[in-house]
């Protein structure tokens, strides 16, 4: 899976998760869940 913050590729395992719209995502660290947390719309495309 992508981490749609930064890019990088990330496993599904990641500690690194939020859900949006019924969708998980997973990130590569803390700071990039963070930035997906603040503003999941501008991220999340469908
Ligand atoms: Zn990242």
């Amino acid at each position: 899976m992508k981490d749609i913050i930064c890019g990088m590729e990330v496993g599904e395992n990641s500690e690194f998760k939020s859900s949006y719209k019924g969708k998980t995502y997973v990130f590569c660290s803390a700071n990039c869940k963070h930035n997906f947390d603040k503003k999941p719309e501008n991220y999340a495309r469908s």
